[in-house]
C-alpha cells in the first residue's frame, strides 16, 4: 500500500514552493536538482521554512510537510485513474500521478490507501488520510461537508448490463433492480435521467433528500460496499444492471456485457480535503497550475482517457 517517493526534506520544500509557478513537472526537476546541495545545509533549510511561512503556507499544510508523508486515498480498480497491480502492488493512473506530483511539490513521500465510495469520507474525517483523489464527484451537497478543488476530469454515468438481458435503453430499465455503490451519486443520477427521459413520472423525487434504499417507483436499487460485489451480483442475476461512472465500469465490461445506449449526469472529479483546511487552498492552487500548464491534459492523454 505504501509507496515511497522521497524527493527532498520537508524543510527544503519551502524554498521550492516560493519559486513555484507551475504544477509538479517543472518544480520537481528543480527540487531534485537542488536537493543534495541544500540537504547538507541546516541553515538553508531553516531559512526556507521561515520563508515558506511568510509565503502563506498554513498550519495544516505545514503539518504534512513536517510529517514528511502525504497520505492519499485512491481507488485500486479504476483503470487510468487509480489502479493497483495485483502482482506488484504498484498503483498507477492519472489520480496516482497527480498525488505523486502533489507530494513532490510539498517535498514529502506519498502513501496510498485504497478507498471506496463508502470509506473515503470516513477516512478523511478521521484524519487517516489528508486528501482523496478517487473519482470523487463534486456536488453541492458534499461541498457542505468537505472542500473540493477545481475539477480535473469530467466523466459521465452509464449502465452496464448482460447482453442476454435485452436491456439497451433507459426505458428498458423500468421496474428493474439496479446495483449501485453505497455513498455514490449513481442511483440519484439514474433516477433523474429516467425522469428526464419520461420513463418515470418523477412524483415524489427530491434531489436533496433522495435515498436509494427507499426509492421503488419504477426502478429500485441494491447498494453494495464495493464494485466487484456488484459485478458478481450482475452475473448471478441478483440485479438487472450495474450503474456508476463509465470510468469505473470499464474494468467490468467483459465479454457478453454492454453499456446501455445512454450516458448522463456529468461527474466532475476534484481533490477532496477537510472542510476549511488551508490544505484545501494548497490543493486547489496545485490543480489550477496543473490545468494551466498542460499537466492534466498530458495525464489524460497518457492514460488514454481522452
Ligand atoms: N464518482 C461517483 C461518486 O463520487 C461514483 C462513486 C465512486 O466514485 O466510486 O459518487
Amino acid at each position: 500500500m505504501k509507496r515511497v517517493n522521497k524527493i527532498l526534506s520537508g524543510a527544503l520544500a519551502g524554498a521550492v514552493l516560493l519559486s513555484l509557478t507551475a504544477c509538479g513537472g517543472s518544480a520537481s526537476s528543480g527540487t531534485a536538482a537542488s536537493s543534495s546541495e541544500a540537504a547538507s545545509s541546516e541553515a538553508a533549510s531553516s531559512e526556507a521554512v521561515s520563508s515558506e511561512a511568510a509565503a502563506g503556507v498554513g498550519a495544516d499544510t505545514q503539518a504534512i510537510i513536517d510529517r514528511g508523508v502525504l497520505r492519499v486515498g485512491v481507488k485500486n480498480a479504476v483503470l487510468g485513474f487509480g489502479y493497483q497491480d495485483p502482482v506488484t502492488g504498484e498503483y498507477s493512473g492519472m489520480e496516482i500521478s497527480l498525488a505523486e506530483k502533489l507530494a513532490e511539490q510539498l517535498g514529502v513521500d506519498v502513501e496510498f490507501t485504497t478507498v471506496t465510495a463508502a470509506t473515503r469520507t470516513e477516512l478523511l474525517d478521521s484524519g487517516d488520510i489528508d486528501c482523496v483523489l478517487a473519482t470523487f464527484t463534486i456536488t453541492d451537497e458534499r461541498k457542505k461537508s468537505w472542500d473540493f478543488t477545481t475539477p480535473y476530469y469530467t466523466d459521465y454515468v452509464t449502465v452496464l448490463v448482460e447482453d442476454s438481458s435485452g436491456i439497451t435503453t433507459l426505458a428498458d430499465l423500468k421496474d428493474k433492480k439496479v446495483g449501485v455503490s453505497s455513498g455514490s451519486t449513481s442511483a440519484r443520477a439514474l433516477t433523474e435521467a429516467m425522469i428526464e427521459d419520461g420513463v418515470l413520472s418523477g412524483d415524489g423525487f427530491d434531489k436533496e433528500t433522495f435515498d436509494p434504499s427507499l426509492w421503488t417507483d419504477g426502478v429500485s436499487f441494491q447498494q453494495y460496499d464495493d464494485y466487484p460485489s456488484i459485478s458478481t451480483a450482475l452475473s448471478a442475476g441478483q440485479i438487472d444492471a450495474f450503474c456508476v461512472d463509465k470510468s469505473i465500469l470499464a474494468v467490468y465490461k467483459t465479454e457478453g456485457r454492454s453499456y446501455i445506449d445512454a450516458q448522463f449526469a456529468p461527474q466532475e472529479y476534484g481533490i477532496a480535503t477537510k472542510k476549511d483546511s488551508d490544505f484545501s487552498t494548497y490543493c486547489n492552487d496545485f490543480i489550477e497550475a496543473c490545468l494551466a500548464d498542460g499537466t492534466i491534459e498530458g495525464l489524460i492523454a497518457e492514460n488514454n482517457l481522452g
